[in-house]
């Protein structure tokens, strides 16, 4: 048979496997042998310790191996219970073994025979046992005892043993595997083979090959992953780009005319983005920086530009309210420039307020309009440009790393053929360079790592129940001196099942029975579009003073005089959620708080508050939720499908994913369309079907 066929062949091809045990490992998706090969064992008991009988301790895994002397079936417990018990010796010792429920042994083991037996002993009746230990009859190699044994994520009616034993059989196979790493890049990694690894990952003959098993096969993952991202730039830098130069009179006018200096983090990532656009190949930028650290100023840098070499920017925002808010600053911005702006939301109607949407998609669709500010609502059909050259897309994390980099092809209806705008998504999610370069290995990073000066840390406490009213004197007295406050509540309306509080029952008590001497205001989502305009301009001339709010608010607005962050329900929120709901305050130069309210007082949901209270910057945090939560729920749903790939990688593997990633880097260098590596291309071409489209 050729290799392929011999993996490829169904497990139901191995003797011994029947249609009742093929059928229980199809339901964990194990249909090939080479589906199992690829099925690592989650943990390994380590029975590699084969000890005399009297030389067994209470407690500790151990194997013994000596004949069987005795074995019977016996009922105990009212009948109800099948024990079999049995005696085996060697030369130093004898010891009991019992196991339940498993009469069939008696007919499989004969007084003779000689075992291995592996467990924790137990002591009962005086003597040590082993009470349901793993045990096979001695031949050359053992699967189950006296090893490494590896144990199986399994599904009902699956024992570890069956498992085991089909991949003992499958793994007779592994020498038919190709390689698919370039050996160059296995012998300067120090890997050993994928054969070998396989092998070893089912059945390591020691610990020290096992850990070699498992680098050679993370390295794996993450090289795939690594060369998938330098394909992805690679492709991108094909494309040309609108050159746009720098405007450097302009720019300084722009800069000095603000009511600010810039710091110099904003500087160095304008400059950055700047230099990109200067390129004829277009950008592909992730802007980081803390929450509050005046992204959107860099954005209006690289706009402003744009806009003075004659092309059109478009800037997408995930919420209605944070496009609002950025149209209303642009339009601040800009004011004195002379550019056209419009907004384009879920609900048109909105729209600019002033222009009708049909002649904001034929002002658009002539180049009239510049700089066009929005939601998804963007996405439509109807919307195209005359010459699109700046897409930004804020909060990038809440779209999901899909769609990065994706375009719509109405966009690009009126560009020239093989060009491309620029692409600056920014976050505030605080990943970690080193992560950036592996989540998002396809890009380019610049980081803001400083706030504004003047800025003073927020000052974040956990509030008990008993404390709730000495916390709404606090706010009372916050107000007084001219401040504002965010309450945020879980839910807009009461539940029973979930017991949080409510938006509407909460803006029902504080306006009539706290604070009936104050203007209060309650935002979320069920609120009309105009209606909410409305709330938020009350709010930013302070007309309210405390809005109270679902986590509508959560992403990208600026209120700088807001300075008190109140959080109903803490434990209910991630920590990036409760990070940055807190980021929407401490935006200007008073001092800030927030307070966050926890109903809880399991240890569990403390120590998440706890760490956001302590966490020096969003970096940390962001470690240490990955810690808490894994890389899945920081990075959000929709991107960690990305991350899914990865079995048994981890992108928190510093080390390895850098030596992925050159390694990655040096063969793309060689081999950019991966002709000599057929093997690897397969390996990605899903990859190449879905993200590569305009191959
Ligand atoms: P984010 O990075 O979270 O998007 P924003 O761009 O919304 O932050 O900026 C937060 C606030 O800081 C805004 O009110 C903005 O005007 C202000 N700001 C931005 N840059 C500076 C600066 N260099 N000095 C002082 N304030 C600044
Ligand atoms: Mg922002």
């Amino acid at each position: 048979m050729p290799t392929q066929a011999l993996l490829d062949a169904k497990l139901s091809t191995l003797t011994g496997v029947g249609p009742a045990l093929s059928k229980k490992l199809e339901r964990l998706d194990l249909t090939t042998i080479r589906d199992l090969l690829f099925y690592y064992p989650s943990r390994y008991d380590d029975f590699s310790q084969i000890v005399k009988i009297d030389q067994l301790q209470i407690g500790v895994p151990a194997t013994i191996q000596g004949r069987l002397e005795m074995i019977a079936n016996r009922r105990a417990r009212g009948r109800k219970l099948n024990l079999t018990e049995a005696i085996i010796s060697d030369q130093s010792d004898s010891i009991r073994v019992t196991w339940f429920n498993q009469p069939f042994l008696t007919k499989s083991l004969k007084v003779g025979d000689v075992l291995s037996i592996s467990g924790e002993p137990s002591f009962f009746l005086n003597a040590l046992q082993f009470s349901n230990p793993s045990c096979e009859k001695i031949k050359e190699t053992t699967l189950h005892t006296g090893r490494l044994v590896p144990v199986y994520p399994i599904t009902e009616g699956l024992t570890q043993k069956q498992l085991r034993w089909v991949a003992k059989m499958a793994t007779g196979r592994a020498r038919q595997l190709t390689d698919w790493l370039p050996t160059e890049i296995i012998q300067t990694n120090n890997l050993i083979s994928l054969p070998e690894a396989i092998t070893q990952i089912h059945f390591p003959d020691t610990l020290e090959k096992l850990t070699q098993a498992q680098t050679r096969l993370k390295f794996d993952e993450l090289f795939i992953l690594q060369l998938k991202n330098q394909y992805l730039r690679r492709q991108w830098q094909k494309f040309q780009a609108p050159h746009l130069n720098f405007q450097e009179n302009a720019t300084q006018k722009f800069v000095t005319t603000l009511p600010f200096k810039l710091t110099q983090a904003q500087r160095k990532t304008a400059w950055e983005i700047l230099g990109d656009l200067k390129q004829s190949r277009p950008m592909n930028r992730l802007l980081e920086g803390e929450v509050g650290s005046g992204k959107t100023l860099v954005a209006a840098i690289a706009i402003l530009n744009t806009a003075l070499n004659g092309y059109q920017s478009v800037i997408m925002a995930p919420t209605e309210i944070l496009a609002q808010q950025h149209f209303q600053t642009f339009k601040k911005l800009f004011q004195t420039w002379g550019f056209e702006l419009a907004l384009l939301t879920g609900s048109t109607k909105i729209s600019t307020l002033e222009t009708k949407p049909a002649q904001i998609l034929k002002d658009l669709q002539q180049g009239k309009i510049k700089i066009v500010i929005g939601t998804h609502a963007l996405l439509s059909e109807k919307i195209k440009f005359a010459n699109l050259a700046l897409v930004i897309v804020d909060e990038q994390h809440r779209f999901g790393v899909n769609q990065r980099g994706q375009i719509p092809q109405q966009w690009l209806e009126n560009s020239p053929a093989n060009t491309y705008p620029h692409f600056l998504s920014m976050t505030a999610t605080p990943i970690p360079r080193s992560l950036a370069l592996t989540v998002f290995g396809d890009l380019d990073v610049s980081i803001i790592d400083e706030l504004p000066i003047g800025r003073q840390k927020i000052l974040t406490k956990i509030v008990t129940p008993e404390k709730r009213s000495e916390a709404y004197d606090f706010i009372r007295a916050q107000i007084q001196n001219g401040r504002q406050a965010f309450v945020v509540c879980p839910l807009i309306d009461p539940s029973d099942k979930l017991g949080s509080k409510s938006v509407t029952t909460e803006y029902k008590k504080l306006s009539q029975e706290i604070f009936p001497d104050l203007k209060i205001a309650q935002l979320h989502g069920k609120i009309k579009n105009a209606e909410k305009i409305k709330i938020l301009q009350d709010f930013t001339t302070n007309k309210t003073q405390i809005l109270v709010s679902t986590t509508v608010i959560e992403v990208g607005i600026d209120f700088p005089n807001a300075t008190l962050m109140l959080i109903e329900g803490g434990e209910r929120f991630g920590l990036a959620q409760l990070y940055q709901l807190r980021g929407r305050v401490g935006r200007g130069e008073h001092q800030s708080y927030c307070l966050i309210f926890s109903e809880e007082t399991a240890s569990k949901s403390l120590d998440r508050l706890n760490a956001l209270v302590k966490a020096k910057n969003g970096f940390e945090l962001a470690e240490r939720d990955l810690e808490l939560r894994g890389p899945g729920e920081v990075f959000g749903q929709k991107q960690s499908g990305f991350l899914a790939e990865l079995k048994i990688a981890k992108i928190t593997d510093q080390e390895l994913n850098l030596k992925a990633r050159q390694a990655a880097e040096s063969f793309m260098e060689k081999d950019p369309s991966l002709a000599r590596q057929p093997d690897l291309r397969v390996r990605i071409q899903d990859f190449l079907a879905r993200w590569v489209h305009w191959e």
